[in-house]
This record gives structure tokens, sequence and C-alpha cells, in this order.
């Protein structure tokens, strides 16, 4: 005998509940199963805990910069512990809310880890539940590499476990995570090391924000290693060394983080029981309605290894709530113009094309804007920071097809650019805007 529901949701984390508490608000009688904690990597291990880290970054900055603006203030130094602890806090009272709406609104919620016994009927601790639409939103977790001694190593979800500021730690990846976490650990005093293995960050991004944020990290501090493919991590006299293929050996460090990427969570599935088809690093692939290949089972998040971001995990698992429960049949996401966010120090923005990209797209009816400057916020602070912009534009009507900015504030700024972009602005919608004064965002509108 199995429960039946209308839909059965694998994984409570940003797609998850999303979809369910949508179905819901269509009538639907809807399961969660959730094997760890509510609200999955982002309220947990990712972006919640994350920008916590990251604001207290920016008030060390700004504490740093207060003598400038006339405060005269004695730092006596920073308590990391104290910090973990309200963060710990605050994510808890986010699970307990999380928990509360799933009640509100009427969705169940099963805990424990769940595999598939059929098509339609999915297995938690012996007791099977049964549905005609099974959502797998299991999301992804982080890799280590194949190299000897990779275990003594951790990684983001160690890094949030972290009892106190490492003195010196190396982070190995060039990608979001890595830059984040190098950014916010130099902040908070650690000594950091960041290994990468080609010739900067951010490989996707637009050249003028790499550049300027390579530029900025080696400012603040950062002691960056370009080139480095990791050979090995080796104990040496109660610390650890991170070696490297060319031969180098960096010894030192309390802690190796790895940030090299993640992959998808299918491992106790038994997706084979459904004939569930996965593709590489284990994802699930998926149509742009989320249908995997299997009729009545979808996919959405992580899981599915696009556009690893929450807010693409809660819009996917409404579109398709949308899609199966209330009568929008064409209803989806679309992938295109997806804006993002790093929180590095400064913070990056971006959305749409990179100049590269535009040129490939576009060939040569590509316009470029640019522009660099101090931010007026550094016109008293003796450490003075950059910010850099670009607008790309194509065709004659010079659309505007890639929004691009590092700087103070560039984290709050992209939204509405984000939303002009989409809508299909033009250099002229953005020329004809009055600007904001006196802002970083001003200058997206009086580019020449
Ligand atoms: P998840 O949130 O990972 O949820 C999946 C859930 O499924 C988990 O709770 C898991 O326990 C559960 N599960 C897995 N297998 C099973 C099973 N067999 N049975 C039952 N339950 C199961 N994104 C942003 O947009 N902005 C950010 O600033 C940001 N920062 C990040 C920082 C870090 C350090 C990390 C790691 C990620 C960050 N992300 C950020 C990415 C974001 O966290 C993810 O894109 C988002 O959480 C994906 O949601 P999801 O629902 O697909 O998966
Ligand atoms: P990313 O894919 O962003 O970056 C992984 C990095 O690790 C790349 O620089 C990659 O190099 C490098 N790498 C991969 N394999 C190896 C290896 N074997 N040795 C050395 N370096 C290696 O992954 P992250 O783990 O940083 O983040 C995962 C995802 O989570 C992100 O892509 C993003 O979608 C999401 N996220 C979003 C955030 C936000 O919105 N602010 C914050 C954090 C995460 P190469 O460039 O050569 O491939």
């Amino acid at each position: 005998m199995s429960e039946s529901y209308d839909l059965v949701v694998i994984g409570g984390g940003s797609g998850g509940l999303a979809c369910a508490q949508r179905a819901a608000l269509h009538g639907v009688r809807a399961l969660v199963i959730e094997k760890g904690r509510l609200g999955g990597t982002c309220v947990n291990v990712g972006c919640v805990p994350k920008k916590v880290m990251w604001y207290a970054a920016s008030l060390a900055h700004g504490l740093h910069d207060a003598a400038d603006y006339g405060f005269d203030l004695e730092l006596v130094g920073h308590d990391w512990p104290k910090l973990k602890r309200a963060r710990d806090a605050y994510v808890e009272r986010l699970n307990g809310i999380y928990a509360r709406n799933l009640e509100k609104r009427q969705v169940d919620l099963v805990r424990g880890q769940a595999s598939f016994i059929d098509e339609q009927t999915v297995s938690v601790e012996g007791v099977s539940y049964s549905a005609p639409h099974i959502v797998i939103a299991t999301g992804g977790c982080p890799i280590q590499p194949d190299v000897p001694g990779a275990e003594l190593g951790t990684d983001s979800d160690g890094f949030f476990e972290f009892e106190d500021c490492p003195e010196k730690v190396a982070v190995v990846g060039g990608g979001y995570i890595g830059v984040e976490l190098a950014g916010m650990l130099h902040t908070l005093g650690s000594d950091v090391s960041l290994f990468m293995r080609r010739d900067g960050p951010l490989k996707n991004f637009d050249p003028m924000l790499r550049e300027a944020l390579m530029d900025a990290l080696v400012d603040s501090g950062v002691k960056l290693h370009i080139h480095k493919v990791p050979r090995c991590l080796e104990p040496r006299d109660g610390k650890l060394a991170f070696c490297s293929e060319d031969g180098e050996a960096y010894q030192g460090f309390d802690s190796v983080i790895w940030a090299i990427g993640r992959r998808a969570d299918t491992r106790h599935l038994k997706l084979e029981n459904a004939g569930v088809a996965t593709g590489e690093n284990d994802d699930i692939p998926v149509d742009k309605f989320q249908n995997t290949n299997v009729p009545g089972i979808y996919a959405v998040g992580d899981v599915t290894g696009r556009a690893a971001l929450t807010p693409v995990a809660i819009a996917a698992g409404r579109r398709l709530a949308d899609r199966l429960f209330a009568d929008m049949p064409e209803r989806h996401l679309d992938y295109d113009c997806i804006p993002t966010v790093v929180f590095s120090h400064p913070p990056i923005g971006t959305v749409g094309l990179t100049e590269v990209e535009a040129h490939a797209r576009y060939g040569h009816e590509v316009q470029v804007f640019k522009s660099m400057f101090t931010p007026m916020y550094h016109a008293l602070s003796q450490k003075k920071g950059r910010a850099a912009m670009k607008l790309i534009c194509a065709g004659k009507e010079q659309k505007v097809v890639g929004c691009h900015v590092i700087g103070m504030g560039a984290d709050e700024m992209l939204q509405g650019f984000a939303v002009a972009v989409r809508m299909g602005a033009t250099k002229q919608d953005f020329d004809d805007t009055v600007a904001i004064h006196p802002t970083s965002a001003e200058e997206f509108v009086t580019m020449v």
C-alpha cells in the first residue's frame, strides 16, 4: 500500500518548496520529502549564511574607512564564534519558518531519503508514496578533486562549520564560491591564497569584470596563484601543503577549501527503477518544460545542471506547478538573460551577453560603452576602490544585450537594469532615463 498524492516533490530546497507550495495554491495535494534541513543549500550552506558573512566583511571594510570620515574608533578585534552563533540561529529560525509555511499551505512533509520504486512511486524508509507527478529537486553537492590527500581539505559546507577564522587558508577554484570565500576570509582576518587553474577567475564573465576583480583581489592582499592545477594535499608540520602540477608546493595552511564546482545530487534516488536518464555529472537533463525523459517525472533546480542559482530553481518550480495544475500549458522558464551577482568585494553584477558573446552573435553590429571611475564613497577614504561598467548594444536600434558592473552597490543595482534588458531596452531608453544623483548607478544612463 502506498499513500497517494497529486504531486510528490523530492527535495525541500529552493526549487522543491517553491513548486510544492505553488501547487498547493492551485488546490493540489502535495508532499515534500526532505532528507536534511528544510531550505536546502541556499538557506543552510549557501546564499543565506554566505550573505551574512559578506555583510560582516562589508562592515569590516566600513570600519576600516570610518576614521577617514571622522570617527574615532578603537577596533579590538572580531569575534568569529559570536558571528557564527548568530548566523546559525538565524538559519535555524528560517528552517522553522519554512516548516510553518508548508503547514500553512497544507503541504505534507516527510523527513528522510527518497528513492524511486517505479515511475509513480517513491519510498522513504520503507513507506511508499505515489503520485502521477513527481518532481526531482534534489540540488547538488560540492565536488572534491581526484588527487591524493583531497580529503584533508574541506569545501563550502565545511567553511560554514569553521568555529574560528583560520589564520592561513588556501581556497582552490576561481568560480563564484572561490572568489566569494577568498574575499570574506581575507577581510575577516585570514591570510588567503587563491589558487586557480586558469589565468584568472570567473571564466565565463565579461573580461572587464574579470580584470577589475583580479585588480581588486590583488589590492586587497589576497594572494593570487594562477595556472595552478592541484596535484595533491599533504600534511606537513601539523599544517597542510597545497602541491600543484607544476611541481610547486605552498605550505602552512590551517585549512584548504575546495571550491571547484558542484555536482547533481542524484546518488541515492535509484533513478534506474523509474528509467530516468542522467547526463554529465549525474545531472538530469530536462526540456524547456522541465520534463525528464519519463512522462510524469520532472526536474528543477541545480539537479538539472543549468544556471545553479536560487531564483532560477524557484522560478522553474513555480512555473512547472502552474503548467501542471493551473491550466497554463505553455508556462515555462526562459533561461535567457538571467541576472546574477557575485558577492566579491566589491561585488559584481551581470546580465546578458559578454562582449565576446555579443560579437559572436551579432558580428560587427555591436557597440560597447564603458565607464571606469572611483565611487564617491572613496573620495574621503584613504583606501581607494574602483568601479567599472559596461553596456553592450547590438543592431541599428542599439538594443542593450549586456549590462555588466563591478563596484560598490553593484549587487543592489542590477535587478532594475535586468528588467530593462529583459524588456528589450535600447541605449536611447537608457539615455532618456533621468539619472539619480549622486550614485554609481547613474553612470549606466549617462554613458557616451
Ligand atoms: P537545494 O537547495 O540544494 O535543495 C535540494 C534539497 O534536496 C536538499 O535540501 C537536499 O537535502 C534534498 N535531497 C537531496 N536528495 C534527496 C533525497 N534522495 N531525498 C530527500 N531529499 C533529498 N545562489 C544564488 O542565487 N545566490 C547566491 O548568493 C548563492 N550563493 C551560494 C553560495 C554557496 C556557498 C552555494 C553552495 C550555493 C550558492 N547559491 C547561490 C546556489 C543556490 O544555493 C542553489 O542554486 C539553490 O540552493 C538550488 O536549489 P535547489 O532546490 O535546486 O537545490
Ligand atoms: P563554479 O563552476 O562557479 O567554479 C568552479 C571553479 O573551479 C572554476 O574556476 C573551475 O575552473 C575550477 N575547477 C574545476 N575543477 C577544478 C579542478 N579539478 N582543479 C582546479 N580547479 C577546478 O563552481 P562553484 O563551486 O564556485 O559554485 C557552484 C555554483 O553555485 C556556481 O556556478 C553558481 O551557479 C552557484 N553559486 C552562486 C553564487 C551566487 O549567485 N553569488 C555564489 C556561489 C555559488 P575553470 O574555470 O577552469 O573551469
